[in-house]
């Protein structure tokens, strides 16, 4: 049985080794993939008190539970603030349920999803259909390299980059490099902008403030939105919006809001910071 699971006399349990104080164990009702991929450790497990979600070498990716918040925050804000996009590539999204948020909108042509890890696509399309919603739309195109080959490359220009990158460790850690967010910039048409999820404002505030920094270096305007995640390390979670243009969310295309979570209301007022984090980035207005 991998590091991650245990078994006592309440049952079986996969524990997140969040840092070495903090754990965070979920009860376990089935296993049902538990694998190894050439890059990592791949599960989908049912849990008791947030469903079937997806682990990767042991953290905890997206649940059944609370991962339409997650998915919809971070592709319905550049979607509602582009007028008119038509192209989107998502670097990362292997469960899926970004893709599917942005297939809700019908003037999109081309999703692009670059995974590097072609397991975890295949178990979630398979066995998470809560978040992957089985997606099955023409539009989606699955590209499984490296995020970062793909961009330094890129064969198309976008109007949106979306950064659904799993914690910037492992295969992941070099989806916060500088020079990642640059070849982003030049993969976007003249008035194209990017959103990476950029961790916690309360565990990893450090890490938050390097990718608000690198982003903020590069693009003309860059801002910070949130939104309370439970499944992720303290709840609050960032996202960062790098713009060549646009960055207030576009009152029509609010109006086509086909989600759970998001409406005008969050749209309006998740880029509304606390206190913290609004002294913690004063130094980059
Ligand atoms: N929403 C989740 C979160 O916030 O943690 C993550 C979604 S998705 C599961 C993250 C994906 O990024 C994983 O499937 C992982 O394989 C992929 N990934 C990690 N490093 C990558 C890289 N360098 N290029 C492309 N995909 C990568």
């Amino acid at each position: 049985m991998p590091t991650f699971l245990s078994e006592n006399e309440h049952g079986l349990w996969m524990t997140e080794d969040e840092r070495e104080n903090l754990k965070i164990d979920y009860r376990i009702k089935e296993i049902i993939v538990e694998a190894k991929s050439t890059l990592q450790h791949v599960m989908i497990l049912d849990s008791y008190s947030f469903g079937r979600m997806l682990v990767l070498d042991g953290a905890v990716q997206t649940t059944s539970l609370d991962g339409h918040i997650y998915n919809e925050t971070i592709s319905h804000v550049p979607l509602s603030i582009h007028p008119n996009p038509k192209k989107v590539l998502i670097i990362g999204g292997g469960d899926c349920g970004v893709a599917k948020e942005v297939c809700k909108y019908s003037s999109v042509e081309q999703i692009d999803v670059v995974e590097i890890d072609p397991m975890v696509v295949e178990v979630c399309l398979k066995h998470l259909p809560e978040v992957s919603g089985g997606l099955a739309d023409p539009r989606v195109n699955f590209i499984f390299d490296d995020g970062v080959n793909y961009v330094q490359n890129s064969p198309t220009k976008y109007d949106i980059v979306i950064v659904d990158s799993s914690d910037p460790i492992g295969p992941a850690e070099v989806l916060i490099e500088k020079s990642f967010y640059r070849s982003i910039f030049n993969a976007l048409e003249e008035d194209g902008l990017m959103v990476c999820q950029s961790q916690s404002p309360i565990f990893h505030g450090e890490v938050m403030e390097q990718i608000f920094e690198r982003v903020h270096d590069i693009f003309p305007k860059t801002k910070m939105f949130t939104a309370v995640v439970p499944t992720y390390p303290g709840g609050l979670w960032s996202f960062t919006l790098g713009s060549k243009g646009y960055v207030i969310p576009n009152e029509a295309r609010m109006k086509e809001l086909d989600a759970l979570y998001v409406n005008e209301q969050i749209m309006a007022s998740c880029f509304s910071l606390p206190e913290f984090m609004n002294k913690q980035l004063s130094k980059y207005r």
